[in-house]
């Protein structure tokens, strides 16, 4: 789960994490109240959204020269001005896609005095089965960029869970930003607050670019992304309750609801399948015959006729899906129930796109012969190869 740069911040300034001060606004009224809140004389009005990339970013609705979603402001007035032009329309950048996403929030906050910009990340690193905190000198601008450019540019520190963030790794930390004397040790210091607000808030990414020194020589968060392991929410009220469902996809969220495992993709065959590696070996033998899953889903153990229903409607939300590959082991589901299930949601929805099925596991017959019986328009498969090349063929027909 993803939260918005000013939730990010007040997270991170429990941790005693340096930010600048800053209110969230919903309306052009709230930003100007905002403004009057801080200290000025220079104030920066930024877009809100799911995405990085807002300063370079633009506005549909606004002229091809206008700034983007993050501005500096030099007056109250100007607040006022930069709130109207962003709040209610599309902001595209390179992380949101060519549809963009409607600012619906602000954050005015104050203007700082940049001396340089630094960059700091840290993600889980499944390899090492430590955190990662990734730093470098550039910051401010595409990490990507610089990595293939100049990755001599970015260092990588590795933590310990056992042993913790100790002050050698705040001392490397420094020596890679080329900081020294005090900011050298601010440097240190908020690394650690970052590491602890990382895993005590259960994050699987942190990114902080930029990083700022001051001019009057102080180490600040300028902006930040962050998200959140989703399997450890249940644990953090507080933030699952900064969740801003209008960010998210709505398939996603539906499928949420159900407790369906469900990622949108781009391709034109639906796929409902029970267990993650077989979802993924689903989708793996449809490219290899030719064409693209348009989802990853995921049903789960207990596949009840709710939960088929609930899948199948998602999967029919998506305009691109022209068939749907249904790939299900009955395990401790037996498939003559998962048969019924399938039939019963079929009808309800009343499915318009071919339907292939493969069945296997317990009372495989039984539930072969219930989708045979159901007067509905099944194509039964006998295999994994079978389905796949089954469904292709269907969607290839209709095409
Ligand atoms: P994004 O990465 O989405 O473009 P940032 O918050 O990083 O958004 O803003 C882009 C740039 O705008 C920063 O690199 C920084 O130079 C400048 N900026 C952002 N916030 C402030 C601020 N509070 N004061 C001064 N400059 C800022
Ligand atoms: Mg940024």
């Amino acid at each position: 789960m993803n939260v918005h740069e000013y939730q990010a911040k007040e997270l991170l300034a429990k941790f005693g994490v340096g930010i600048p001060a800053g209110i969230a606004a919903l309306t052009v009224e709230e930003a100007v109240a905002a403004a009057k809140q801080l200290p000025g004389p220079l104030y920066v009005v930024k877009a809100q959204i799911h995405a990085g990339g807002r300063g370079k970013g633009k506005f549909k609705e606004l002229p091809a020269d206008a700034k983007g979603g993050v501005r500096l402001a030099k007056s109250i007035e100007e607040v006022e001005a930069f709130a109207k032009e962003m709040l209610g329309n599309t902001l595209v950048t390179v992380q949101t896609g060519e549809a963009g996403k409607q600012v619906n929030r602000l954050y005015i906050t104050d203007g700082v005095d940049i001396a340089k910009e630094y960059y700091l990340s840290m993600v889980v690193d499944r390899a090492s089965s430590r955190v990662a905190m990734i730093v470098s000198t550039e910051g401010g601008m595409d990490i990507e960029e610089v990595a293939h450019s100049t990755p001599e540019k970015i260092a990588t520190i590795t933590i310990d869970p056992a042993e913790g963030f100790m002050p050698h790794h705040g001392r490397a930390v420094g020596y890679a930003l080329k900081l020294t004397g005090d900011l050298n040790k601010q440097a240190g210091k908020i690394a650690e607050q970052l590491y602890n607000a990382f895993v005590a808030l259960d994050c699987d990414m942190l990114e902080i670019n930029p990083l700022v020194e001051t001019k009057d020589g102080n180490l600040l968060v300028l902006d930040t992304k962050m998200s959140f392991d989703s399997n450890s929410l249940y644990r953090h009220p507080d933030v699952m309750a900064l969740r801003d469902e209008t960010e998210e996809d709505p398939a996603e969220i539906e499928a949420s609801k159900y407790d369906l495992a469900y990622i949108k993709l781009d391709g034109n065959i639906g796929c409902m399948v029970n267990g993650a590696g077989l979802a993924m070996a689903t989708m793996d033998i449809i490219k290899l015959n030719g064409e693209f899953p348009a989802n990853f889903l995921d049903v789960g153990g207990g596949a009840t006729t709710e939960k088929v229903t609930a899948a199948f409607k998602i999967i029919l939300k998506d305009p691109a899906v022209k068939g749907i590959l249904v790939n299900i082991f009955g395990g401790i589901m037996k498939c003559d129930i998962i048969a019924d299930g399938i039939v019963a949601a079929a009808k309800e929805v009343n499915l318009s796109v071919p339907l292939v099925v493969r069945l296997e596991g317990t009372n495989v017959q039984q539930g072969k012969d219930i989708l045979a019986n159901s007067g509905l328009p099944i194509v039964p498969a006998n295999d994994l190869g079978d389905a796949a090349r089954k469904i292709v063929a269907e969607v290839r027909k209709v095409a």
